[in-house]
């Protein structure tokens, strides 16, 4: 009863916790509130009736406690470790490995029910068995690809092969068949074994050949996507220990992943069905276009007197931006621009960076005001009014070819039209591509100027400039 009613706080507490994570303002509330909903669970969950009975037994093996608390102990060691030791261009892979994690938590409840009950259980619990062990498995083990492909372990290429789409559809058949036959009431313990044992493994692989073909900026879709998966996963293995918080939390993570997936697609011009199937990211070939255009490059002395004359100045932070950790310094700019007349904005990219609304956290540890803060639909069409365009260590979310060139393997992505304003000055180390590989031919146009040096010491010089003056 007590535990039920805890479960019912901690659900209320995700609820708003998930609402706040949608404006940066209150996003860190929003994150406080779902820790605390989770810690609440968590302790609820020690109250379960199958643990408290566990509390007498003379085996200490069989005491649930023991377990419970050495898997908290061990679990918070390695999260606090992790968490503190991640940098934030890391983030997406820590994304990744949690979202793998869950699945086999969920994938491992799901076994553990299968061999507490081998002979079977009623028929709604059966099929929540074996959907837990698909969705959970496909989520390990794809997160766990995702990971080695973001963290540079493996290519983060595509990999495509000939007959990959049949393969995937023969894993799939042959799942269905295994959760059909699962369910069939009065089935004989040798045959549930053996079609519990076919699916754990086929889903297994199918996560890895789902994530195979993905590869390069749609990586971070494919994240998300896991995301989602990773809360079916977990609304079914409340389904069957029947426990509310495990649902209501699992809905929440399926529902906002497959949501921020969409959203996603959206800003890459893409389908779902297409960034699953089409092996984006697999041509090694750069775009043509950009390549043997040799750019023209000022120092930031020379960029100053630009600037100085500008009205109106927009901020295109991207990936490189988080790498230089430039942010506070690309405040100070902002701020002496202002001061002496200019109008200011940001645009930020839906995808810059490397993880969704990575520009916005950055921008917003610098206390850059959000009013300032403009998304590629609202800029877009004043871009041509902007007379400088200041791109900061962004790439493929700048690149024309995604308009231009129908061979680009990023042709059809929305990106910020920097190229439109009247001079573009982009800041980046050197000759370095962005996370597509792919040329650029902005940094070869006429009205566009290259200032070499890693952004933070860019921007410093610049802002010394307006000091100096
Ligand atoms: P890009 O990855 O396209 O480009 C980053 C650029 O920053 C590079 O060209 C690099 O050039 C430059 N750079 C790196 N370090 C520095 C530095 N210290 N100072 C100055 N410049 C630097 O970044 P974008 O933000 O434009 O695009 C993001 C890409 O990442 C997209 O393709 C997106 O799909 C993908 N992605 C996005 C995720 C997300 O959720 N946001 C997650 C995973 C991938 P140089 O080496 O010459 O300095």
């Amino acid at each position: 009863m007590i535990n039920n009613l805890a479960y019912i706080v901690a659900c209320v507490l995700f609820i708003m916790g998930i609402k706040k994570l949608g404006k940066p303002d209150t996003a860190r509330r929003g994150n406080f509130l779902s820790a605390l909903g989770m810690l609440i669970a968590v302790v609820a969950s020690f109250f379960e009736n199958e643990v408290v009975q566990s509390w007498n037994t003379d085996n200490w093996m069989q005491n649930g406690y023991v377990w419970a608390l050495l898997a908290v102990a061990i679990g918070s060691i390695i999260g606090l470790l992790w968490s503190k030791k991640v940098k934030m261009t890391g983030m997406p892979e820590l994304v990744a490995i949690y979202n793998g994690f869950g699945g086999l938590a969920s994938f491992l409840v799901a076994f553990t029910q299968f061999l507490r009950y081998p002979s079977g259980t009623e028929t709604f619990v059966a099929i929540s068995i074996t959907l837990t062990i698909f969705t959970g498995a496909i989520t390990f083990t794809g997160s766990m690809l995702a990971w080695g492909k973001l963290s540079e372990k493996i290519t983060g290429r595509a990999i495509v092969f000939k007959g990959q789409k049949a393969i995937n559809l023969l894993l799939v058949l042959v799942a269905i068949a295994m959760i059909v036959i699962f369910a069939i009431p009065g089935l004989d313990d040798a045959v549930r074994l053996v079609s519990v044992l076919v699916l754990s493994g086929i889903s297994l692989i199918f996560g890895l050949t789902l994530v195979l073909p993905i590869g390069g900026g749609d990586m971070p879709v494919v994240i998300s996507l896991l995301n989602s998966l990773s809360g079916i996963a977990v609304a079914m293995a409340g389904f069957i220990i029947a426990n509310t918080v495990l649902i209501v939390a699992g809905a929440l993570v399926g529902a906002s992943g497959l949501m921020l997936t969409l959203i996603m697609c959206k800003a890459m011009n893409r389908s779902i069905k297409n960034l699953l199937f089409s092996g984006f990211g697999s041509t090694n070939t750069a775009s043509s276009k950009g390549e043997g255009v040799e750019p023209k490059s000022v120092s930031a002395e020379d960029a100053y007197l630009i600037l100085e004359a500008a009205q109106s100045v927009v901020f295109i932070p991207g990936y490189g931006m988080a790498v230089a950790q430039a942010q506070h310094v690309v405040k100070e700019l902002a701020e002496k621009l202002e001061a002496s007349g200019v109008e200011v904005s940001f645009v930020i990219h839906p995808v810059a960076g490397r993880m969704p609304g990575h520009m916005n956290v950055l921008l917003a540890e610098a206390d850059i005001p959000y009013e300032q803060l403009k998304t590629m639909d609202e800029m877009n069409p004043s871009m041509p009014l902007q007379d400088v365009a200041i791109v900061i260590g962004a790439n493929d979310v700048v690149n024309p070819a995604a308009e231009t060139d129908e061979t680009s393997p990023i042709y059809g992505m929305p990106i910020i039209k920097a190229h439109e304003a009247r001079t573009v000055f982009v800041l980046k180390r050197g000759k370095g591509k962005g996370f597509s590989g792919i040329e650029n031919e902005l940094f070869g146009m006429q009205n566009t100027l290259m200032i070499y040096g890693d952004a933070k010491a860019t921007i410093s010089s610049l802002a010394n400039e307006f000091t100096n003056d």
